[in-house]
């Protein structure tokens, strides 16, 4: 029989990884309440037209990425490729609007898009993500992209490049398109087969396209800064003069452009150099899109928003000592004090210490090896002798000292120990 599997390119993510998914998850969460985000929890699966409509038709996502099927015959159901378009979708379905003029939404949670699985790049894989809907901007842009630099700091991540464009709005993207579309027209032949259906469709993917001699004639495109109009180009000064303020680094990259079609205006994107990031080296991704709101049947409404890749930005957090499981183990030396053992191990729990038992009846010998190898800091050993005598024999596993301490003061004297209290 054939060993059953995860999924190509979805991972599990085991115990001794998960306190530093939890450091992420808490570090985001802490910070963008400080901005005055709240948390939006959507579903994983949305209807299918929600994506075709928001992320676009010609975009890889929507054309070869997405996990869509049909439910029971009846409804077309896609797997969510990324958060905003379900924000949105939430934002219009509670008619948010109506209670506040600015909404400032958080989410976490995983992703899916089918992509050819590498380091970095996966099936399944979670965003950190966050909107801000009803502020047109450029300062909330300049302090959305300040909130992701100063996330990424607070978490080790300092060898980091912001990229900064803007894609323009109804004023200029339609004379940037005609302006690409004539450069890139005499290239036609030697694109690749996909970039030239993009001439036509939607010209500015071919340059988001990876294949290397198409990247080059990309290169040499017109830049869109070049042709911003009056007031895309009074939104584009008025960010940069505001990250200026802030002092946070950036760097202005005329090409930038990314995989979703809803993005007008400010355009962002973190990439990352150290740790074990390679090739997949983008680390957030976001920009303004104004026009969504509206196309997806609410009244004209302007948005911004980002999402941090998680599984990316683990590879580029420096290690760390692994944090000890537990504090404290509470030891026996016979098999059926066990029921002592997890008494003392309850009351332990009870003060706050993150405590153990062995309850299998092991040696004494084997359960003090195996309160090393938890990094429990304090070991509590209960014997015959010590419970006719009212007492527990407390043991300094970092000290190396064994003191025997009154039963009914073995917890105060090991928070003591722990340095979590008086003694
Ligand atoms: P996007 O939603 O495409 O703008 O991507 C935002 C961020 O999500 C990227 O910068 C990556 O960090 C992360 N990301 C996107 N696709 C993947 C993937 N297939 N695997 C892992 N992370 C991803």
């Amino acid at each position: 029989m054939e060993p059953l599997r995860a999924v190509k390119g979805m991972n599990d993510v085991l115990p001794e990884e998960v306190p530093r998914w939890q450091r992420i998850e808490r570090t985001f969460r802490d910070l963008s309440a400080l901005y005055g985000f709240r948390e939006i929890r959507t579903p994983l699966v949305e209807p299918t037209t929600l994506f075709v409509r928001s992320i676009g038709e010609t975009t890889d996502i929507v054309e070869k990425e997405m996990y869509t099927f049909v439910d029971k015959g009846e409804h077309s159901l896609t797997l969510r490729p990324e958060g905003t378009a379900s924000a949105v979708r939430a934002y219009l379905e509670h008619a948010v609007h109506a209670r506040e003029p600015v909404t400032k939404w958080i989410y976490f949670g995983p992703m899916f898009r089918r992509e050819r699985p590498a380091k970095g790049r996966y099936r399944q894989f979670w965003q950190a993500g966050a909107e801000v809907i009803g502020d047109p901007g450029p300062y909330v842009d300049a302090e959305l992209i300040d909130m992701v630099a100063l996330f990424m700091r607070s978490l080790g991540v300092l060898d980091v490049e912001v990229l900064v464009n803007s894609l323009g709005g109804a004023e200029t993207r339609p004379r940037y398109r005609d302006a690409l579309v004539r450069y890139l027209e005499p290239h036609r032949d030697t694109l690749c087969a996909d970039c030239k259906r993009r001439i036509d469709h939607n010209p500015l993917r071919v340059l988001d396209c990876k294949v290397e001699s198409d990247a080059a004639i990309a290169r040499g495109a017109p830049s869109i800064l070049e042709l911003l109009g009056p007031d895309d180009r009074a939104h584009f000064d008025g960010l940069r003069r505001a990250l200026d303020t802030l002092g946070t680094p950036y760097r202005v990259d005329e090409h930038l452009v990314r995989g979703l079609d809803y993005y007008t205006r400010t355009l962002f994107e973190v990439r990352g150099r150290g740790g074990e990031l390679g090739a997949q080296n983008a680390l957030c991704g976001g920009g303004r899109y104004d026009g969504l709101v509206e196309s997806l049947g609410g009244s004209p409404t302007p948005a911004i928003g980002f999402a941090i890749g998680i599984d990316r930005l683990l590879l580029a957090m420096p290690s760390e000592e692994p944090a000890p499981r537990v504090e404290a183990i509470v030891a026996v030396t016979a098999p059926e004090l066990a029921p002592q053992a997890a008494l003392l191990a309850r009351e332990l729990r009870s003060a706050g210490v993150s405590t153990e038992a062995d309850l299998r009846g092991q040696s004494l010998k084997s359960q003090l090896r195996r309160a090393d190898k938890l990094g429990a800091r304090v070991a509590l050993v209960l014997g015959e002798s010590e419970i006719a005598r009212g007492a527990v024999q407390l043991k300094d596993l970092v000290g190396h000292t064994q003191t025997e301490v009154p039963r009914p003061d073995a917890v105060a004297k090991t928070r003591a120990l722990l340095g979590g209290g008086a003694p």
